[in-house]
């Protein structure tokens, strides 16, 4: 699973560690990576750890199909990692765009077809993107990042169609505003506006969005593909 090193992707790592999956950790940081594997040891879990920038879509490709050679199977891939480079479309630079799709678009699709191949051959696979409500509704400065999150409901859509009569799933996990540095980078004013306007009156935790994805994981949500599930207190009803 990518972006494993820190906020939302650490505690999918934990929870996918303590539901009993061996857990491969991936982000640029070998540092924080090493912490989380740690964590999910001494619980008494199991974790790997490889550092690869996504912005290299080639090689996190060639990671996807390294790690999968080595176990001889992978059962779940969830694409967690993304970057924001925000600004008012009319300012924002093509280098902004560009590396924002990169990484939270062409490595995710990188990361899925590289995937495709032994979940095929195992008959079984759980892919789960994680896209942002930036995508239904778009957000103003974030034209890069809200077009890289919507076209992730139109990749899993497909691949949920392509894949489906090979028992393999895929669904998107779009979470509302969760306390992670990604938010922390708002600031307080910014967050006490937001919050009026979510029904549950809270921020997320990087464990609701944990909670959905170790079920998008399960046995239980063998039937559920091809969808985007909303998490975000209700901000976006
Ligand atoms: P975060 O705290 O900024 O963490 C981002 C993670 O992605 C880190 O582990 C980071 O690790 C990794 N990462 C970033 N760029 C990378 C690259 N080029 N190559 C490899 N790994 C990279 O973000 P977060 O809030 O947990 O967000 C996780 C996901 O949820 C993202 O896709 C984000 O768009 C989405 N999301 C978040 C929110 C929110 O409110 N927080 C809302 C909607 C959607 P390194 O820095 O070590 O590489």
């Amino acid at each position: 699973m990518t972006g494993a090193s820190r906020g939302i992707g650490r505690a999918i790592a934990l929870k996918l560690a303590q539901d009993g999956n061996h857990v491969v950790l991936v982000a640029r940081s070998q540092g924080g990576l090493e912490t989380v594997a740690a964590e999910i040891t001494a619980s008494g879990g199991s974790a790997e750890c490889h550092a690869c920038d996504l912005a290299d879509c080639t090689a996190y490709a060639a990671l996807v199909e390294q790690i999968s050679e080595k176990h001889g199977r992978l059962d779940i891939l969830v694409n967690n990692a993304g970057i924001t480079k925000d600004g008012l479309a009319m300012r924002m630079s093509d280098e902004d765009f560009d590396a924002v799709i990169n990484v939270n678009l062409k490595s995710v699709f990188v990361g899925c077809r590289a995937a495709l191949r032994p979940m095929m051959r195992a008959r079984f696979g759980r892919i789960i993107n994680i896209g942002s409500i930036s995508g239904i509704t778009g957000n103003a400065g974030q034209a890069n990042y809200a077009a890289a999150k919507a076209a992730l409901a139109g990749l899993s859509k497909t691949l949920a169609k392509e894949m489906g009569a090979k028992s393999i799933t895929c669904n998107v996990v779009a979470p509302g505003f969760i306390e992670t540095d990604m938010t922390e980078a708002l600031g307080e004013k910014i967050k006490e506006q937001i919050l009026p306007s979510i029904p549950l009156r809270r921020l997320g935790k990087p464990d609701d969005i944990a909670a959905t994805v170790a079920f998008l994981a399960s046995d239980s949500a063998g039937y559920l593909t091809g969808q985007v599930i909303v998490v975000d207190g209700g901000l976006s009803c």
